[in-house]
C-alpha cells in the first residue's frame, strides 16, 4: 500500500481536487486510504473526508438486498445501465459480512456486472474485506461520501439478505429496495418481518415466462403482508412492483417510483432528518469502536473473563466492568 497512499498534506489537497474533478484514479486512491487500518492513514482519511464533506450529499443513496440467486447482479446491471443511459453516473458498493470469513466477496464482483464494469459512468467496488459488520458499514459509508464528492448521482449499496447486513445498509442509505423471487407463501415466511419494515419498495424479479403468474401471486402476498407491518414513512405506504431484470422489463418504473418517493421525502424534510440521524448514529458507533480499540487490557485477563462468561460462571455485565476496571 505504500506509495499508493499519500501521507503529506499537499498530496491530500491534490487528492481532494482530483476527486472533485471526478477522476477515477483519485477516487480509487482515496478509497484505499479510507479502507486502510493504519493509524496514519486513518488520520489522513479523516482530513480528506472533512475537506470533501461540503461536496457530498447530492446523490440518491439506494440500498438493495435479496437472497442469493434472486437476481441482484442481473437487476443492478440492468438498472444501473438504464440510469447511465439517462445520463447518470452510478456507483455500486457492496456490503458483504461474509467477506471477512471467506477472504473474498461475491458481491461487487465485476464479472457479475460486465456492462456496468465497462461503462465510464459507473464505478463498482467490492465489499471491504475483514473486520466486523460495523467496521464494513463504517467504511462503506465513507466510500459512499467519496463517491458523492466525485459526482456520482446514484450510489447503490448492495447486500445479501442473510442477516443483520440489511440493517447496516439501511443505516447508510436513503431508500431500501428488497428484491424477491417468485415463490409460494413459504418464501414470504422466510423474509424476516424486520427486513420488510426496512423496505421502501419490494420488487418481485423474474416476472417472465413460466414465472410471470407466480410473480403476480408473490406480489399480492407481499402487498397483503405489508399491510401488517408498520409503514416506514407516514403517508408513503411501501409498494410492490414486479420486473424482469433478465429482459429489462419494469426496470424503469422501479427507478421512477424510487426517485418520486425520494423527491417527496426530500420536500417534506424527512430525507434530511434521516441523513442527520444516520450521521449521528455513525458518530456514536465510531466512538464505541474507538473506546473498545483503546482499551489497554491484558489479553489473558480478557480471555479468562470471556471463558467465565461462556461457561455461565459470570454475568456479561460484571465481566465487562471487571475488564474495563482492569485497564493499566
Ligand atoms: P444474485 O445472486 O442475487 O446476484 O443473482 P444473479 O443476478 O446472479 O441471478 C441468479 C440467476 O437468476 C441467474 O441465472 C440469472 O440469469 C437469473 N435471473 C436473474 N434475473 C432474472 C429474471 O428477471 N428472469 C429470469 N428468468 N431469470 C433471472
Amino acid at each position: 500500500m505504500t506509495g499508493v497512499v499519500p501521507a503529506r498534506e499537499p498530496d491530500l489537497a491534490a487528492l481532494a481536487d482530483g476527486i472533485r474533478r471526478g477522476e477515477r484514479r483519485s477516487l480509487a486512491r482515496a478509497i484505499t486510504l479510507v479502507e486502510s487500518t493504519r493509524p496514519d492513514h486513518r488520520v489522513a482519511a479523516e482530513a480528506l473526508l472533512d475537506d470533501l464533506l461540503p461536496d457530498t450529499g447530492r446523490s440518491r443513496r439506494l440500498g438493495i438486498s435479496g437472497t442469493p440467486g434472486v437476481g441482484k447482479s442481473t437487476f443492478i446491471e440492468a438498472f444501473g445501465m438504464s440510469l447511465v443511459e439517462q445520463g447518470s453516473r452510478v456507483a455500486v458498493l457492496a456490503v458483504d459480512p461474509t467477506s471477512a470469513r471467506t477472504g473474498g466477496s461475491i458481491l461487487g464482483d465485476k464479472t457479475r456486472m460486465p456492462d456496468l464494469t465497462r461503462s465510464d459512468s459507473a464505478f463498482i467496488r467490492p465489499s471491504p474485506a475483514g473486520g466486523s459488520l460495523g467496521g464494513i458499514a463504517r467504511k462503506t459509508r465513507e466510500v459512499m461520501l467519496l463517491c458523492e464528492a466525485a459526482g456520482f448521482d446514484v450510489v447503490i449499496v448492495e447486500t445479501v439478505g442473510v442477516g443483520q447486513s440489511e440493517t447496516a445498509v439501511a443505516d447508510v442509505t436513503d431508500l431500501f429496495l428488497l428484491l424477491v423471487a417468485p415463490g409460494g407463501g413459504d418464501d414470504l415466511q422466510g423474509i424476516k418481518r424486520g427486513v420488510m419494515e426496512l423496505a421502501d419498495l419490494v420488487v418481485i424479479n423474474k416476472a417472465d415466462g413460466a414465472m410471470a403468474s407466480a410473480a403476480n401471486h408473490t406480489a399480492a402476498d407481499y402487498r397483503h403482508a405489508l399491510h401488517l407491518v408498520r409503514p416506514k414513512w407516514q403517508g408513503h405506504p411501501t409498494e410492490v412492483l414486479t420486473c424482469s431484470a433478465l429482459n429489462g422489463v419494469g426496470i424503469d418504473s422501479v427507478w421512477s417510483h424510487l426517485s418520486a418517493l425520494a423527491d417527496r421525502l426530500a420536500e417534506g424534510g424527512d430525507l434530511a432528518r434521516l441523513r442527520s440521524t444516520q450521521a449521528v448514529r455513525a458518530f456514536w458507533a465510531d466512538v464505541r469502536h474507538r473506546l473498545v480499540e483503546g482499551l489497554r487490557t491484558d489479553p489473558a485477563t480478557a480471555a479468562a473473563l470471556e471463558a467465565e462468561v461462556a461457561r455461565g460462571e459470570r454475568s456479561a455485565s460484571s465481566a465487562a466492568r471487571l475488564l474495563v476496571e482492569s485497564q493499566a
